[in-house]
């Protein structure tokens, strides 16, 4: 096992937990992950975390309910979306405070992941009272293990500005990110009338490296395209894209990117300096990780 594997789950229910699926009212707010798709990826735990709650609250109250009717599940329900979230958190404050089980979903997966909810338990957590969750689907994890590419670092990045001017701003931005040091597996969510032009310009921004669209996961016509991105651009831009989409790309190839005055920066400061000072200035002046600075200045020294 490697160093950095996890430990296991606990093959037996510590005296004080409840065994597996048991029904367990959990004071304090809980945040409850739901399909993404497949009715039949919802926990027993959180069927119980839901059916014990003294209220869900959801993005979609007519959503949420096809789900707690398909589990048999009548809890009271209240809406808490992007427009509302504010104004509801001192009524939602009063009743965790007086003990009581809120719930908290969204339309599909984990709350909070490019859904309503952080605000809420912000203001929770300042106050001290209980958050918890129930894990459970999530479409850009899913996406990312079933794409290929490296699983860590990833960075996710919800969905892109739709815009094409923040867009660029976006990307550029992430390019800058990598010209720094940063090497991870980027995800995004897209809608799929958007996705042919983010692609094009994904490609464009950041050239044609490996990625993947994962389609309508977990569903029945559930599909994973692996290609470089501009091959996935071109694909796209033929075939109208249906359904829900996560986007995956690949880190750069050149895991250690050369910014462009790095050499040159190099090559001034060593002219006076020792190795050493010379890695410290060059790492302070540019912001590059040190040991990419260091690994250059040998390489410039060797020659
Ligand atoms: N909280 C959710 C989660 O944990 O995955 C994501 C909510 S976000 C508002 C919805 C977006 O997630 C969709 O527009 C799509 O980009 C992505 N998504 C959701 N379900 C998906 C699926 N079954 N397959 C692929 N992507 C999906």
């Amino acid at each position: 096992m490697s160093d950095d594997a996890c430990d296991p789950p606990h093959p037996e229910p510590e005296p004080d937990q409840p065994a597996p699926g048991v029904a367990q009212a959990q004071a304090g707010l809980v945040l409850v992950s739901t399909p993404i798709g497949n009715l039949a990826d919802f926990s027993r735990r959180a069927v119980a975390a839901l059916e014990h709650a003294d209220l869900v609250l959801c993005e979609d109250t007519r959503v949420t309910s096809r789900l707690l009717l398909a589990y048999g599940i009548s809890t009271r329900t209240a809406p808490l979306h992007e427009h509302n979230e504010d104004s509801r958190i001192p009524g939602i404050l009063a009743m965790l405070r007086a003990g009581k089980s809120v719930a908290l979903v969204s339309d599909a997966g984990t709350p909070l992941v490019s859904d309503p909810g952080y605000r809420l338990v912000r203001a929770a957590i300042a106050e001290d009272l209980p958050v918890g969750g129930i894990p459970g689907p999530n479409a850009a994890l899913l996406g990312l293990t079933l794409s290929g590419l490296p699983p860590h670092p990833f960075m996710f990045l919800g969905f892109a500005p739709p815009k094409a001017a923040a867009r660029r701003v976006a990307l550029a931005g992430i390019r800058a990110m990598e010209t720094a040091g940063l090497t991870a597996t980027l995800i995004w969510y897209e809608a799929p009338h958007r996705l042919a032009e983010f692609l094009a310009a994904l490609a464009e921004a950041l050239g044609p490296r490996p990625a993947a669209v994962a389609r309508e996961l977990t569903k029945r016509f559930e599909e994973v395209r692996r290609a470089p991105l501009d091959v996935l651009a071109a694909h796209y831009a033929e075939h109208q894209a249906r359904g829900e989409i996560t986007v995956i790309v690949g880190p750069p190839e050149d895991s250690a990117p050369v910014a462009p005055d790095l050499d040159a920066q190099l090559e001034a400061a060593l002219a006076d300096h020792s190795l050493k000072e010379a890695v410290a200035l060059v790492t302070a002046a540019t912001g590059l990780p040190r040991k990419q600075v260091y690994a250059r200045a040998l390489t410039l020294g060797s020659r």
